[in-house]
């Protein structure tokens, strides 16, 4: 066994924190330097006619991949158990390149309810041009997902929670009725990341991953990745191969470098998140908050069972009804930013508008706001948040 293949092998023992770290990194094939280089790359030189023919070397090209993206890669797949794993130019690319893969004309697929927005808006248009049948199901319908499924029915796609309303979902329970009737199951693993959900390991075919969240976690790039268990690897690597869908060679390694402290940044996101939404469960403002590792979360015993531990991404909804009111409040928040995606160092706040659910509404009880716990101290949070309520008329 070569020394690469023997370390490889010593690190699957390792817990997630000590491959978070160690992962990808091959120092005796840099000249000790601790990190990978970042290559730059369209041509790579073959020594000979024979080599070319055969693709017989390694590296072939810069589309397919480099020693910088095969070291995000390793830890990616380390992380998740996969087979493989490819890297796409953003979170929505790793869902629109798995579904365009694994979905023909024809088809009909299941996607969950509460997914991500865009992910409807590219089943509403680009599949649907394809002649996919597009059907949204209730993304807490569990085992009963099996009355949903057809002959042709190709894919489930599953998020948990779901974008927004933070619904958790069965996921060993779909993926048995999906796969009994052969379909591929895929999932949007953005929130918990595999630091604290395995979804290989309860099922799942496919984990979808918007690296721009926690892995880079600085709100400085786009980046996407999809993994694949060993039945869906091959066909989502030729795929991936044939839409010319790489990533970009800096955008790679910032997320490497950001992956490394992924664990500490996830762990104090997670505490002065909970901090957070206890402190609005209890106050008179607020009439529901939505975050899964609260014993008031509807589907806190699934959470439970499945997870092993929450992030910093949760909802909150306001006791009101006047748009104008909830927007004075959001307009004065002034820690706290207005804009979206997650998961960086900075808190965010959106104002979330559910008009195009069919049928996960949310809990229906006042204006829904998501909010993106940062690393800033909790203290400086909840003044932010009160004297923005105090600014909306909700508290003298
Ligand atoms: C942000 C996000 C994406 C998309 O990621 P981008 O890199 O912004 O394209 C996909 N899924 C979820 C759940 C997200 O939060």
């Amino acid at each position: 066994m070569s020394k690469e293949k023997a370390e490889q092998e010593n690190q699957k023992t390792y817990q997630l924190d000590t491959k978070l770290t160690h992962t990808g990194n091959h120092p005796d094939n840099y000249h000790g330097f601790v990190n990978p280089p970042v290559v730059h790359a369209s041509t790579v030189l073959y020594p000979n006619y024979e080599t070319m023919r055969t693709r017989g070397q390694k590296y072939t090209y810069g589309t397919k991949g480099t020693p910088t993206t095969d070291a995000l890669c390793e830890v990616l797949d380390e992380m998740e158990g996969s087979a493989g794993t490819v890297l796409v130019p953003s979170g929505l690319a790793a869902i629109t390149i798995p579904l365009l893969a694994f979905v023909s004309g024809g088809d009909h697929i299941l996607v969950l309810d509460s997914c991500y927005g865009p992910t409807r808006d590219f089943c509403d248009d680009v599949l649907v041009r394809m002649g996919v049948d597009v059907e949204y199901y209730d993304p807490l319908i569990g085992a009963g997902i099996s009355k949903l499924m057809r002959d042709n029915t190709s894919v489930v796609f599953t998020e948990s929670p779901g974008s927004n309303t933070f619904e958790i979902q069965d996921i060993p329970a779909i993926c048995k009725a999906a796969h009994e009737r052969n379909a591929i199951v895929m999932i949007d693993n953005t929130w918990a990341t595999p630091l604290y959900f395995k979804p290989l390991e309860h099922g799942i075919d496919i984990s979808i991953h918007a690296l721009t969240k926690y892995p880079a976690g600085h709100s400085d790039l786009v980046l996407g990745s999809v993994s694949a268990n060993e039945k869906c690897w091959k066909k989502l690597q030729r795929h991936h191969g044939i839409m010319g869908c790489c990533a970009s060679p800096d955008d790679t390694y910032l997320t490497l470098r950001g992956i490394r402290s992924m664990g500490v940044r996830i762990r104090e996101h997670e505490k002065n998140a909970l901090e957070i939404a206890k402190w609005l469960e209890e106050h008179p403002a607020i009439a529901t908050v939505l975050h899964p590792a609260l014993p008031s979360h509807p589907q806190h015993e699934l959470w439970q069972r499945d997870f092993k531990g929450s992030t910093g991404l949760f909802g909150f909804t306001l006791k009101t009804d006047d748009m104008e009111k909830a927007a004075r409040f959001y307009d004065a928040l002034n820690i706290i930013g207005r804009g979206y995606s997650w998961a960086g160092y900075e808190s965010l706040a959106v104002l979330v508008n559910l008009s195009d659910r069919k049928i996960a509404k949310g809990t229906g009880d006042g204006i829904l706001v998501r909010l993106n716990v940062g690393l800033e101290d909790p203290i400086d949070l909840k003044a932010d948040i009160t004297q923005a309520l105090r600014a909306g008329g909700f508290i003298n």
